[in-house]
């Protein structure tokens, strides 16, 4: 005749537990959000859109980024730049590109035209060579940005897809990532990437329209498996330093997005046409992404507070259950 009490006492218990468990929850919640904040340049809709994303399943979340100065640091070599410029590469070949690197002069500066002409001389002089490639973009200058590469492990470890929509070069991205322990199932590049022939020299670049910061918006068309595959993924993290970056997500589907740009080097007067454009501006070529993986962590970090919640009521439910069964079988007659 113990039963009650006993059964009410291991309710009490767990209703403890799961109570100091979601003011554990609650606090560090709290927490992470003040941190955060505080390093933040917000417009006028952040705040209501960084509840909405704290409060997202982490099933919802999806990130599309761009990898030149936004996953490398604001002064970091870019991918054609630094290809064209490399001493590994032939003279003859670094010679035909200069003009390309040439801010000054070159015409064709703001034209799909360059990103046609760089692939055409790296295909003319077969540069470069496929073993050429680790020993290229070690050698280079592309540190990452802080904090790209815990926020990278954070979405890997809660298995959120990334696609990285570059105008840069697949091949150099991938091998970037690779060497910093970061090329994870989760990650997709969709940038131009060589295709080379058996004797590891590039044929031809992928796709034919070259990926360029004029046409990311092809994103979508560019990488249709990816989209397909995660068409439920509705919650949409979009980063970038040009304000063309946020073209990648422009004709994705999505329930809300929050986008982040980095002003890196850039004079304080484009800052109108950066607020004008991301939800958040980071200022400084070594601004952090620290902020992101705080946000992305709050978001793991509620889940995790639902399945708890979820568990614990599936238990209690079960307790009450069988505590129904055993009062259904009780019999006060075989009682003495
Ligand atoms: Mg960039």
């Amino acid at each position: 005749m113990d039963t009650v009490p006993k059964l009410h006492k291991e309710t009490l218990a767990a209703l403890a537990v799961a109570a100091a468990a979601a003011a554990a929850i609650i606090y560090k919640h709290h927490k992470l959000l003040r941190q955060s904040r505080a390093k933040w340049m917000r417009t006028m809709s952040f705040n209501d859109k960084w509840e909405r994303f704290a409060a997202a399943d982490p099933s919802q979340l999806l990130v599309i980024t761009d990898f030149d100065a936004t996953i490398t640091a604001g002064d970091a070599e870019q991918c054609h730049d630094m290809l064209g410029a490399s001493p590994l590469m032939t003279k003859a070949f670094r010679d035909e590109f200069a003009p390309l690197l040439n801010w000054t002069t070159n015409t064709s500066i703001d034209g799909v035209e360059w990103w046609d002409k760089a692939h055409e001389l790296m295909l003319k002089h077969g540069m470069p060579p496929r073993p050429m490639l680790q020993r290229l973009v070690r050698e280079a200058y592309m540190p990452p940005r802080h904090g790209a590469l815990a926020l990278l492990r954070k979405l890997e470890e809660m298995k959120v897809p990334v696609l990285i929509v570059s105008a840069g070069l697949s091949d150099v991205i991938e091998e970037f990532l690779r060497q910093h322990n970061a090329l994870t199932e989760n990650v997709t590049v969709c940038s131009n990437r060589l295709n080379y022939g058996a004797d590891s020299v590039p044929q031809s670049v992928s796709p034919e329209e070259p990926v360029t910061s004029f046409t990311k918006a092809a994103a979508y068309k560019n990488a249709a498996a990816f989209f397909r595959h995660h068409h439920a993924r509705r919650m949409i993290l979009v980063i970038g330093d040009s304000v063309t970056d946020i073209d990648a997500a422009h004709e994705v589907p999505y329930d809300e997005s929050l986008s982040v740009g980095f002003l890196n080097s850039r004079p304080a007067t484009a800052m109108t046409k950066y607020a004008d454009t991301f939800d958040a501006v980071v200022l400084g070529n070594g601004g952090s992404l620290d902020p992101l993986t705080d946000l992305v962590e709050l978001i793991n970090i509620n889940g995790r507070a639902r399945e708890i919640e979820l568990e614990n009521r599936r238990k209690l439910l079960d307790k009450g259950r069988a505590y129904s069964l055993r009062l259904a079988a009780y019999d006060p007659a075989r009682v003495k």
